[in-house]
């Protein structure tokens, strides 16, 4: 079929030259041998004008193909989402499909005059002339991000494809949008590096900038913030208002970022907020200011809440060059700030970190105390001071360590509390204390009130009340021969622990206020709850003779005592001038190392259980 097409003229007109010279050989009268001679060359004369018009023919076929490929191509090429050119070696555009018109703004015809260089920033064309083109160069093809300039001006994130069209000189250049692909990925970026609820940069962006800091060398100061009692308002009020508290906690610190500062959103109630190198005054004054703004009232919800926050201070490079160094140090400060009483700040200092190393090794350690039965009970009595007799005994807990030796309660009760072993170590002594009363009964003593120490702690455990029930009954021993000793921090969260308060005293266990005189204990409170005893705080009986401020506070604790019909009991009395001063005083009761130091039960009782009063 091909080859009968492509010969097609001049078949037909060597067969028409043939048909025609038989008929004139045929129909002549005579036979002419000149004339039979030229039908080859007529023949060949067919053939070859055949030849010129299939020749003609053919070429015009493949024009018009060629031409049909072409719109095609175009149409395609216009089509394309992505925004296609070809520029010539001049850099010129020979060829622009719809798309990179609409992309730059642009007419096709317009951009056609237009040379490429008018369609990117001035900082692409640099980075092209400088690294792209001699890419591409080497391997005929590269990719690569740049910004491009648009008619109107603005610019947009792109991707350029650049190919060599070898043969031509030429260039294929595919260029796409990335704007949404950056907006997504920047979304992504600023969702990794801010806190989710108050959009504060995050832990990790603060981890970022802090290796900026250190790669340019830049000193720093960063300040660790937490909120005090922040817990117990998340507790209490719900976690809407916390999250609230903490959206406007974060608003107020915010207020102190400028260029120099920025603010950090660690999580929960943990803030930080960093200083380009400051002096130390400058510092100082900007913690004060955030002290003394959190402390501000947040109205939420209805609510006015009070929070207030406690500041731990590193400095780089004076305290570490290390970055993750410096944030644990800032938040040790910020440790010892709040064991400072909160609502303060402290800048660290090397004798925090051996502290906060120790306590680190006393949580590890308290966590087998009891299971390695390293704990055990003192007690220390407590006597009438009218006659002298056994009044009470207080059992106070000891803890023998076979790395660190004995440690001070004062010590490793607060880390306890800290942790939350408070529990499991107060209802063990709870129980070794009742176990012991009911082995003295058992031994045939008659009963005294023993008082056991009780932190805050251990009233948010909702089996504390339970669990004394359930001690007291199964050692049968009395509630009214127990008492606990609160202190006044209690009293401070009274709502928190007033219903196990309560239970205690449905119970018939007493209630005792320990150290009083140091914390804040209002007379209407004292009025309206349901306490047995008042303890005065050893810091006023030490100093008693010869101090007349803490001798006119015994004096009013005592006189309290009588007005709210309260046991009174003066603790650490040390000489026999206390004791006859606070028996003038007409103080009931008292304790200290005058009478005794707390020692083991079997001690106390062969000492102490012949005075044992009615
Ligand atoms: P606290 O309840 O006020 O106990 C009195 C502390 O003063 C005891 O110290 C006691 O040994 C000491 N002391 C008694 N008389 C004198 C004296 O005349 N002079 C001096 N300088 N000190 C005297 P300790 O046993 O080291 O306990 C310290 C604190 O640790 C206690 O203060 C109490 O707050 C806490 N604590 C002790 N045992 C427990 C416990 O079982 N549970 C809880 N939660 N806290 C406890
Ligand atoms: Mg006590
Ligand atoms: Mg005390």
């Amino acid at each position: 079929m091909g080859i009968s097409k492509r010969f097609k003229w001049r078949i037909l007109i060597t067969s028409i030259a043939l048909l025609l010279n038989l008929i004139v050989l045929v129909i002549q009268e005579n036979f002419s041998w000149w004339r039979l001679a030229k039908l080859p060359v007529n023949l060949f004369l067919g053939w070859v004008v055949g030849l010129q018009i299939d020749k003609y023919l053919h070429s015009k076929r493949e024009l018009d193909s060629t031409k049909s490929v072409l719109v095609d191509y175009t149409y395609a090429l216009d089509s394309s989402v992505d925004a296609i050119g070809i520029t010539n070696e001049e850099g010129n555009h020979e060829f622009v499909n719809e798309e990179l018109a609409r992309l730059y703004g642009y007419q096709k015809d317009e951009l056609l005059t237009i040379h490429w260089e008018k369609l990117f920033t001035q900082e692409s064309i640099d980075y092209f002339h400088e690294n792209f083109f001699s890419e591409v160069k080497k391997n005929g093809y590269d990719r690569s991000e740049a910004t491009g300039l648009k008619s109107d001006g603005s610019t947009f994130p792109l991707e350029i494809t650049m190919s060599l069209l070898n043969e031509t000189q030429k260039t294929l250049v595919i260029i796409r949008d990335i704007t949404k692909k950056k907006q997504y990925e920047a979304m992504v970026k600023y969702k990794a590096e801010h806190n989710e609820l108050t959009h504060l940069p995050n832990r990790r962006k603060l981890n970022q900038d802090l290796e900026i800091f250190k790669e340019q060398s830049l000193e720093s100061s960063l300040l660790f913030i937490d909120l005090d009692r922040f817990k117990i308002t998340n507790d209490t009020m719900g976690r809407e208002v916390g999250d609230k508290l903490l959206i406007e906690v974060a608003e107020r610190l915010n207020f102190f970022s400028n260029r120099m500062i920025k603010t950090y959103h660690l999580g929960g109630d943990e803030f930080v907020v960093l200083i380009l190198k400051e002096n130390m005054d400058f510092v100082k004054n900007i913690a004060m200011d955030i002290g003394e703004y959190i402390k501000e009232p947040f109205y939420l919800k209805g609510n006015e809440i009070f929070v207030t926050a406690s500041i731990g201070i590193s400095g780089s490079p004076e305290h570490t060059d290390d970055m993750n160094e410096l944030i644990t140090m800032a938040d040790t400060a910020m440790y010892y700030a709040k064991l400072d009483g909160k609502n303060t700040y402290k800048f660290f200092n090397n004798e925090l970190k051996e502290q906060r190393e120790r306590r680190t090794l006393i949580e590890i350690e308290l966590r087998r105390a009891i299971r390695n039965e390293e704990l055990y009970v003192v007690y220390q009595p407590k006597f009438d001071l009218h006659n002298s007799k056994l009044a009470g005994i207080e059992a106070l807990i000891r803890w023998d360590n076979p790395v660190l030796g004995m440690v001070s309660p004062m010590e490793f009760i607060p880390v306890a509390e800290d942790t939350g072993l408070i529990n499991e170590i107060g209802n063990w002594i709870i129980n070794d204390v009742l176990y012991q009363m009911r082995r003295w009964q058992d031994k045939g003593y008659s009963p005294v009130k023993v008082s056991v120490n009780v932190s805050q702690r251990q009233f948010r455990d909702n089996n504390f009340v339970p669990f004394i029930e359930s001690c007291l009954y199964s050692y049968s021993i009395e509630a009214k021969y127990l008492e606990f000793e609160v202190t006044e921090s209690v009293i401070e969260n009274i709502d928190l622990v007033m219903p196990k308060i309560n239970s205690l005293k449905a119970l018939g266990v007493g209630i005792s206020i320990d150290d009083f005189g140091t914390g804040y204990s209002s007379l209407s409170m004292l009025k309206n709850l349901p306490f047995d005893t008042l303890k005065i705080d050893q810091s006023f009986i030490r100093d008693l003779i010869g101090n007349s401020q803490d001798l006119s506070l015994v004096k009013t604790i005592i006189s309290i005592g009588q007005t709210f019909n309260l046991n009174v009991v003066a603790e650490g009395i040390e000489k026999e001038e206390h004791l006859h001063l606070l028996a003038e005083l007409d103080c009931p009761m008292g304790q200290g190392y005058f009478f005794s130091k707390p020692i083991r039960p079997e001690q106390l009782e062969v000492e102490f259980f012949k005075l044992i009063g009615d």
